[in-house]
């Protein structure tokens, strides 16, 4: 079965899951494309992911860097706070990744999960993700008006992606479960130290983020994550290009540390889990 019909078949057989961006009506399966009741309709491409958004949105994720980021996590660099992640999920669980980028870590969860959707606003993050053997789903769509039907979900992921609680709360069933992940101040402090070293970037303070998902969910659960990756020059060389924090530095700064590539990288985040009333 070619791709396309696959996963148009996935979509018909997942139930009411997607919603109308524009209308908030619930998206129904014709054929290979998804319909609304006032008209709207969004078609599948080959790959069988799914465009919600009206105009194309420019974001900083060229191909190259998430070319990059692909060889990072096809290498493991995420490997043991998925694995974590994937040790909470049930075999029930219909899981939605938030700015899911090129897919790799939904498609990890999905092994552990009934139904995975992943999405992200950067059409070219959702090309790459489109080309994963993954059961996974995705699309392209605005964290802000999430495409999918009220509580059509019970588990979300989210990694290093931006909250929009209150969407969330809408598409997670009652009981259903947000799983976290902010980078702590340890995280690529190698990178940190190189780049912005006696300025304010060069030490990172997760309080804000934290301190806001803690107010709203207050009996969440912390699991701090750390570890230390190890990396030949060329996988140090794409986490330098995969990383938002290496975009802006001097351009001498950066050419210096790719010169002098580091043997490993420290990985340092936590885990924040909660369940939705
Ligand atoms: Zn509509």
């Amino acid at each position: 079965m070619r791709k396309i019909e696959a996963k148009a078949q996935a979509i018909a057989a997942a139930g009411t899951l997607f919603a109308c961006p524009v209308c908030g009506e619930n998206l129904v399966s014709v054929g290979t494309s998804l319909a609304c009741a006032n008209g709207q309709r969004y078609d599948l491409n080959k790959k069988g992911t799914v465009n919600f958004l009206n105009a194309p949105v420019n974001t900083e994720y060229g191909e190259e860097m998430l070319a990059a980021r692909r060889r990072v996590l096809d290498a493991g660099f995420f490997s043991p706070f998925l694995n974590e992640m994937a040790r909470e999920m049930h075999p029930d669980d219909r899981l939605l990744d938030i700015g899911c980028g090129e897919g790799t870590p939904t498609a990890r969860l999905a092994k552990k999960a009934e139904l995975a959707v992943g999405f992200d606003i950067s059409a070219p993050a959702i090309k790459l993700a489109g080309a994963l053997d993954s059961d996974a789903l995705f699309c392209v769509a605005d964290l802000a008006r999430l495409p999918f039907a009220d509580n059509s979900f019970n588990v979300i992921a989210d990694i290093f992606s931006p909250g929009a609680y209150a969407e969330f709360e809408r598409v997670l069933a009652p009981g259903g479960r947000i799983m976290k992940i902010i980078p702590n101040s340890g995280y690529l402090c190698e990178l940190r130290h190189a780049l912005y070293a006696g300025e304010d970037k060069e030490h990172y303070s997760n309080a804000k983020v934290k301190d806001h998902f803690l107010a709203r969910y207050p009996d969440s659960t912390v699991t701090p994550i750390t570890y230390d990756f190890d990396c030949t020059p060329a996988l140090f060389a794409d986490i330098v290009q995969m990383t938002p924090l290496t975009w802006q530095a001097p351009a001498d700064k950066r050419a210096d540390l790719l010169a002098h590539p580091l043997p490993s990288i420290h990985v340092d985040v936590e885990l924040v889990t909660t369940t939705i009333a």
